[in-house]
């Protein structure tokens, strides 16, 4: 599904797959066809995305770097096609007055400009005095950051002039080569996506609802042959939201409270899709008993953490308890508030929720090793065994609130 983003319709496509799979169960709509659309603006890479450097003398090789796993787009790039050679940041102009004037006096224009990304966090941190510094650096036609350990992907709904990239530091060599750099970057403005809403009305008390949330929106595509799989973030939290669907809506499973599964799109966006919710509630938000957030369910090593765990001891507690009983996971640890998902809408709004996610296995996040075949899927059906019956436990305690 080309990532679950934006280029080729990804979004589409999973929200297609999951409006069938609704259906199929037997989920009702709550909304025309399950889908409550939206719109967000969002810079995307749908065409050429390449790297390639050439040493300045003809004693070195050239090198074509490989996007999605020696380098990638940052989220705000603008797209052009660049060839010059590179002019590396001089970190004694933090300190030297001759090498700072020497910098500046420089003409970047027509030219890449490479920087190790602790010395660009420090030129663009708010403390820091030097305008000049940054501006010089955002006249570059480009701009290659270098990067320790892993490359980290990420979404925005803007687009810089200027084409910014980041390359993986141990596949630089400093040998002041020439860069050829060329993105396609598009900036689409009100992009028409969706949440995905059905629910199982309640036996007893309809109007007080349990609500199930994952968004399966990813990263999607950058270039036109790298994607982002996501298979933990969240193809792994939405399959767990089919599950427990699946389950619920087999008559002698039925519960007293009505049941919302809602898979959310564009939170790798900035929760956009769960705040347009919020903002457009499809069920009142006061009547929502509790709501439970399923995003990174994929491992689970060693255990699992609890967003709000920590606001809400009573439901803590009885989590904690049924894992005892069930030996489902290693260890549950209860966190504070976090904005990391889409529980947090709802929690700014009142609404108890607790966003649950797995820890251990596998290092890979927002990058192209997020994927279904090197996924450990270690606690899954003990989680979902888990939820059930919270969730079994929260309806036939209806004074919890
Ligand atoms: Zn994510």
């Amino acid at each position: 599904m080309h990532g679950r983003g934006y280029v080729q319709q990804g979004e589409l496509r999973a929200a297609t797959y999951l409006r069938r799979r609704f259906k199929q169960l037997g989920l009702q709509p709550l909304a025309p066809d399950y889908t409550q659309p939206f719109s967000l603006d969002i810079n995307t890479f749908p065409g050429r995305l390449q790297m390639q450097a050439s040493p300045s003398s003809s004693s070195g090789v050239s090198r074509l770097f490989k996007p999605g796993i020696d380098f990638i787009a940052e989220p705000n790039s603008g797209g052009g096609y660049v060839v010059g050679s590179a002019v590396v940041f001089d970190t004694l102009t933090f300190s030297n007055v001759a090498a700072r004037r020497r910098w500046l006096a420089r003409k970047l224009d027509g030219q890449p400009v490479v920087i190790h990304a602790r010395h660009l966090a420090r030129l663009e941190a708010p403390t820091f005095p030097d305008d000049s510094l940054r501006n010089s650096l955002n006249s570059a036609a480009a701009r290659v950051t270098l990067v320790e350990r892993k490359l980290t992907a990420s979404l925005s709904a803007e687009q810089s002039p200027q084409i910014r990239l980041q390359l993986l530091a141990d596949r630089w060599q400093d040998t002041t080569p020439n860069l050829i750099i060329r993105v396609d970057a598009i900036l689409k403005l009100h992009y028409p996506t969706q949440n995905i809403v059905g629910y199982i009305p309640g036996q007893i008390q309809p109007d007080s609802f349990l609500v199930v949330t994952a968004h399966y929106d990813h990263l999607g595509q950058m270039g036109s042959s790298t994607y982002f799989p996501g298979a933990n973030d969240n193809a792994s939290g939405t399959a767990m939201l089919l599950e427990l669907a699946a389950y619920y809506t087999q008559p002698k499973n039925r519960l007293a409270y009505s049941v919302v599964f809602l898979a959310f799109g564009a939170e790798e966006a900035g929760l956009v899709g769960s705040r347009y919710f919020v903002e457009h509630p499809l069920v009142p938000l006061s009547r929502i008993r509790f709501l439970l957030n399923l995003d990174l369910l994929g491992t689970g090593d060693e255990g699992a953490t609890v967003v709000n765990g920590r606001e809400l001891p009573v439901q803590f507690q009885l989590l904690q308890r049924l894992n005892e009983a069930q030996h489902a996971l290693k260890g549950l640890a209860a966190r504070g508030k976090a904005a990391n998902s889409d529980h947090y809408p709802f929690s700014e709004y009142g609404v108890p929720a607790f966003f649950l996610y797995t820890r251990g296995g596998i290092t890979a996040y927002h990058d192209v090793h997020d994927r279904a075949a090197t996924l450990p899927l270690t606690a899954f059906a003990n989680i979902f065994t888990l939820l059930r019956s919270f969730l079994d436990a929260l309806q036939a305690q209806p004074t919890v609130k």
